[in-house]
């Protein structure tokens, strides 16, 4: 009998006996009581259970993700061999057309090296060995250097961007400057995105129970509908109102600003209404000083 059990033993925890697990046949195992010995293997078929079910899951996700990758690819692709083949077969000559074919094939060039910039980022965030370099800053100054360097697309569509009032008084946060910078350029590149015409875009910094620091950018655009919001961080997602207007870009930003965000132990939330606008928010930690 006790040579079974140790034979069910081994076959469970799949390994060549070491001098512990040796130790453990010897000394511990008689001893235990066949009941023991059942949730022991009850414990191990969950934990297989577990293990298949997130293979299962990953390899969904990988499906979608190719499928999502190729589509995205695509679509820069065909317009790229669009217009190179419409130039080659004689619009190279037509002044009128000329230029401005060269010019949206580069767009989409332009397209498609965001995309892979995008894809690189996010595989580097996902593989987990990025480091943090954490040093103090502060939010304002970063926010307001964005405004600046966003200032032209803002600019186009007659959006205002400003400190909320009464955030004016500079916080610190520690963190890792770049990277939350990052974070920063993706969700007000999507507020003036996603922003309404003569609209305005608000960053805002508060201090939380001393310790941390709560830092928002909000919009009064489009909104985003109930049923996308639990989903907009998702890879590639994009709700109808992104794909139709053609204004999204690869897709990714929220779910690399989510990565870098996680990667800090903080969190990304966000709040919103049809038609009143949008509100993304995240924790940062506040510096010691
Ligand atoms: P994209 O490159 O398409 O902007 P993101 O990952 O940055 O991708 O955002 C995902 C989707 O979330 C967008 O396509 C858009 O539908 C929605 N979204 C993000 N920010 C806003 C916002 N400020 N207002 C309305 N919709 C937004």
């Amino acid at each position: 009998m006790y040579r079974k059990i140790k034979l069910i033993y081994k076959l469970i925890y799949q390994t060549k006996a070491s001098k512990r697990e040796e130790f453990y046949y010897r000394n511990i195992l008689p001893q235990k009581s066949i009941e023991e010995v059942g949730e022991d293997v009850e414990q191990w078929a969950v934990q297989r259970k577990e293990e298949i079910e997130l293979l299962r899951k990953n390899e969904i996700f990988r499906k979608e993700f190719l499928l999502n990758l190729s589509h995205e690819l695509k679509t820069p692709i065909f317009a790229i061999q669009g217009y190179v083949d419409t130039l080659l077969n004689g619009a190279l000559t037509n002044p009128e057309v000329n230029v401005k074919f060269l010019s949206n094939a580069s767009k989409n060039v332009d397209r498609l090296v965001n995309l892979v910039d995008d894809l690189d980022e996010i595989t580097k965030l996902e593989s987990g060995g990025q480091l943090l370099y954490k040093q103090n800053f502060v939010i304002q100054e970063v926010i307001k250097e964005i405004f600046e360097s966003l200032s032209l697309k803002a600019d186009e569509k007659k959006i205002k961007c400003l400190i909320k009032k009464g955030c004016e008084v500079p916080l610190t946060a520690f963190g890792d400057k770049e990277k939350i910078r990052q974070v920063l350029i993706n969700l007000i590149d999507n507020a003036i995105k996603y922003g309404k015409q003569n609209g305005t875009v608000e960053g805002s910094a508060y201090k939380i129970d001393g310790k941390k620091i709560l830092v928002e950018i909000s919009d009064d655009g489009f909104g985003i509908a109930e049923e996308h919001i639990s989903r907009i961080f998702e890879r590639f997602y994009r709700t109808d109102l992104a794909r139709t207007r053609k204004v999204g870009g690869s897709g990714l930003g929220l779910s690399i600003a989510k990565h870098i965000i996680e990667a800090h132990n903080e969190a990304i939330h966000v709040r919103s209404k049809t038609d009143v606008g949008t509100t993304f928010g995240f924790t940062l930690e506040a510096a010691k000083l």
